[in-house]
């Protein structure tokens, strides 16, 4: 796939990948084997019918190609971009074993654009309304696919979100270089079409408890609120000016559009020497948005190896690329300021790996005397994120486990038989297409269960 420029690219947001031409998307078509026990499908959380597609693909059947992920993944272009396909269906496509696998996620991305270009906006087929109402709670990807199926169903869906716009992390968390927003709004108007109401600026748990939206008609409910609570270090100098969590900063860079500074007034006074702390998906993000903000010297200090980073392999080398650098095995321990309480140094110490913890990565462990000072104005937090209590909070009742996250049975049906939940809320952070897929278990429970309801009072 042709890439824009790194040297370009870091004095714009615009995206790093391109896409495929129509050439290349039918060149690579052409590679599928067909094959009769398709392994690329057992990969992929919500089973698209990958070989069929790529069959259209190879046939020039664009449309048709569109319409048939459309029924089984209704965010397409969303998916073709961020889904880590590496370690789910083009890791397990038979062409992996002896070479390079199917760009799978390429020609998804590439159908889903082509729709776009040709202005189809093509939704899946609606059985008739019902008229029984449920609820979404969080219009994330759970939610969004959730909402997508059930509405496919014939049932009349609202989402509620508490922020302004819809789409959760795609929308203040993931950087318009990997994920433009354009694209976040035109998925979600799909929905639109299929009928799906979506009231935003509502904090189910404040405005609403689920005994309200009981009184309002609604019959069932899916919670996909997430989880994005950051987890902050508890080092001394976390309080200073300049020290910041990743969802902060990603969320004023993305939603509150500091990327798009003087046009939105609202910038980030962005450091010189940018540390961010973490080894994943966010942190990566905030090193690169932070050197596009202007950073002169970005720095991801990790505590453990390359290795065993949990971000994408894409984006460490677009990182690496771009001038990112890498401090391994290093370990923040103390942030320090200056007589204004700005942060302007950062005290670590040197790690060395041991046996394998329970996350099966190797445990780092610290080296006696290695501590030493590293420069820097501006810290980024990111190691990981919890789930979020308001609306655990305002809903006692609801069964969680010891970290606050939702407990669900397989079908993701909680203890209280209508609330549903799935998505980072019920996993921990995950993946996009995981959210989805938990969403499309929970629609299928969800209609179960109301079919099976005999109580169903239709309001109108
Ligand atoms: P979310 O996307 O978190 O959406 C939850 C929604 O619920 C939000 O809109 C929120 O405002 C709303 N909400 C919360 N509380 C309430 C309430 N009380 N009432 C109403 N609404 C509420 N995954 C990938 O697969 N590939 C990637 O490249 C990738 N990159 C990432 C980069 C970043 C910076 C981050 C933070 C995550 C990334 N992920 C990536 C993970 C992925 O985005 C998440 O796993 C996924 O978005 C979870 O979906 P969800 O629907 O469960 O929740
Ligand atoms: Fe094509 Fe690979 Fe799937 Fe086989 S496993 S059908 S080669 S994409």
């Amino acid at each position: 796939m042709i890439e824009q420029n790194p040297i370009i690219r870091l004095s714009n947001f615009k995206e790093v990948n391109c896409g495929f031409s129509e050439e290349q998307a039918i060149i690579e078509a052409n590679r599928c084997l067909q094959c009769a026990r398709p392994l690329c499908i057992e990969g992929c959380p919500v089973n698209i019918d990958i070989p069929g597609f790529i069959k259209y693909i190879k046939d020039k059947q664009f449309k048709e190609a569109i319409s048939l992920i459309k029924n089984y993944n209704i965010l397409p272009a969303i998916c073709g971009r961020v889904c880590p396909q590496e370690v789910q269906c083009e890791e397990r496509c038979i062409l992996g074993k002896r070479g390079e696998p199917i760009a799978i996620g390429a020609l998804e991305r590439f159908v889903a654009d082509w729709e776009k270009k040709n202005k189809l906006n093509i939704c899946p087929d609606c059985q008739s309304p019902n008229r029984i109402k449920v609820a979404i709670i969080g219009s994330g990807p759970a939610g969004l696919t959730c909402a997508a199926d059930l509405a496919k169903y014939g049932y009349d869906i609202t989402i509620y979100e508490a922020f302004h716009t819809g789409g959760g992390v795609l929308i203040y968390g993931i950087p318009e270089f990997r994920l433009p927003k354009t694209i976040v709004k035109e998925e979600i108007e799909t929905l639109q079409i299929l009928g799906v109401k979506i009231q935003y600026n509502t904090v189910i748990g404040k405005l609403y408890t689920f005994g309200d939206l009981r009184n309002l008609g609604f019959k069932a409910f899916f919670i996909s609120v997430g989880a994005g609570l950051p987890i902050l270090l508890n080092n001394t100098g976390i309080e200073l000016i300049g020290v910041l969590s990743a969802n902060e900063f990603l969320t004023r860079a993305n939603l509150m559009k500091a990327y798009n500074f003087p046009d939105y007034d609202t910038p980030i006074n962005i450091g010189k020497y940018v540390s961010v702390i973490g080894g994943g998906n966010v942190a990566m993000d905030s090193a690169r948005v932070a050197l596009r903000l202007g950073a002169e010297k970005v720095t991801i200090v990790y505590r453990r190896s390359e290795k065993e980073m949990p971000a994408r392999k894409e984006e460490i080398y677009h990182g690496k690329e771009e001038g990112v650098e890498f401090l391994f095995l290093t370990d923040p321990l103390e942030f320090l300021g200056d007589e204004n309480g700005k942060v302007k140094e950062m005290r670590v110490r040197k790690m060395q790996l041991g046996d394998l913890d329970e996350s099966g990565r190797s445990k780092p462990i610290p080296i006696e005397g290695s501590e030493y000072i590293i420069k820097t104005d501006m810290i980024i937090v990111a190691i990981g994120t919890r789930a979020n209590p308001i609306l655990t909070n305002a809903t006692p009742e609801l069964n969680l486990n010891k970290l606050g996250y939702i407990e669900t049975n397989e079908r993701g049906q909680t203890n209280i038989k209508d609330i549903f939940a799935g998505g980072d809320i019920v996993t921990g952070s995950a993946t996009v297409i995981s959210a989805m897929g938990a969403g499309r278990i929970a629609a299928n429970a969800i209609n179960e269960y109301l079919l099976n309801s005999n109580n169903l009072i239709i309001k109108e």
